[in-house]
C-alpha cells in the first residue's frame, strides 16, 4: 500500500524519521490507546481526543449517537486524526536541542459511518479487548439496547504516516566541555494496581487485571 502523498511528507527528516509500511504504523497504532481527531465545521477546527482500535487496515472509533464528533463527521468530510507515543524525554546542553523520543502517526481519511450492528460489535469487542485485556467474556454481554445507544466509524489508513525519534540527544562539539548532564528521561506510562470501587471491592481481582 503506498501510503505516502505530498500531505504525509513531513518537511523536516522525512528520510530519517519518516515510515510508511505496516510494521511501524500497526505497532504505533495497537500500542496507543487514544487518539485525536480533528475536522473543520463552518471554518472552524474542532480537535476531540477519543479512544480507538486498529482493525487490518482501519481505525474504528465509537461514540454516543449523540456526539457531536459522529454527527458532523457522518457526512463524509475529510478528517485529520493523530496518535502519539511519548517515550523519552531528551534532555541536552542547551534549551534549543532538548526533545523528545516519539512514535507518532498521521492519518488523513473521511470517517464511514458502521451502519451494521455486526461490524458495530466488531469494534466494540476489540475496543473493550485492548482498553482492558481479557475482559469481553468476564462482562454483561452487550445487547442490541447498548448498540443502538452507542454510534461507530472507521477510518481507512490509505493515508498515513508514521514518525519515529530514538536516540540521546544530538551534541555540538563547542558545548562538550560543558560539564552539564545530558541523556534520557524515561515517561512510558504503565498499568498499575487497580483501585476498586465499594462494590469491586467485595469481590476478589479477576486475574486479567492483575498488573
Ligand atoms: C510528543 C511529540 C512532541 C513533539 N515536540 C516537537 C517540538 O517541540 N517541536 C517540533 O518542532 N516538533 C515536535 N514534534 C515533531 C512534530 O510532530 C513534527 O514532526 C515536526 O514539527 C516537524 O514537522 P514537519 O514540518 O516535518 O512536518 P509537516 O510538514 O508539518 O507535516 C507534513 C506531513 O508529515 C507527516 N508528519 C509530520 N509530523 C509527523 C508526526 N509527528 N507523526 C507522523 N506524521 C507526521 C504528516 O503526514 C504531515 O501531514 C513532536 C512530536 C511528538 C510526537
Amino acid at each position: 500500500m503506498n501510503r505516502k502523498t505530498e500531505r504525509t511528507t513531513p518537511s523536516r527528516k522525512a528520510n530519517e524519521r519518516a515510515k510508511y509500511d505496516d510494521e511501524h504504523i500497526y505497532s504505533i497504532l495497537d500500542e496507543a490507546l487514544f487518539c485525536t481527531i480533528s475536522y473543520a465545521e463552518g471554518g472552524q477546527p474542532f480537535s476531540i481526543p477519543q479512544s480507538f482500535v486498529r482493525i487490518n487496515d482501519y481505525i474504528y472509533l465509537h461514540a454516543s449517537v449523540g456526539s457531536h464528533f459522529i454527527r458532523t463527521i457522518a457526512d463524509g468530510r475529510p478528517c485529520c486524526i493523530t496518535i502519539m507515543l511519548a517515550d523519552e524525554l531528551v534532555v541536552a546542553k542547551t534549551a534549543l536541542h532538548h526533545s523528545v523520543n516519539y512514535r507518532s502517526v498521521v492519518i488523513y481519511a473521511n470517517g464511514e459511518l458502521l451502519e451494521t450492528d455486526d461490524l458495530k460489535y466488531l469494534a466494540f469487542k476489540n475496543l473493550t479487548e485492548k482498553i482492558v485485556p481479557g475482559s469481553w467474556d468476564y462482562l454483561i454481554p452487550m445487547d442490541k439496547k447498548d448498540m443502538d445507544r452507542t454510534s461507530g466509524v472507521r477510518f481507512s489508513l490509505a493515508e498515513a504516516s508514521a514518525k519515529i525519534r530514538q536516540g540521546q540527544p544530538g551534541h555540538v562539539e563547542e558545548e562538550n566541555d560543558f560539564p552539564i548532564w545530558t541523556g534520557l528521561i524515561p515517561i512510558k506510562p504503565l498499568r498499575q494496581q487497580p483501585v476498586p470501587d465499594e462494590a469491586g471491592s467485595k469481590i476478589p481481582l479477576p486475574k486479567h487485571l492483575y498488573y
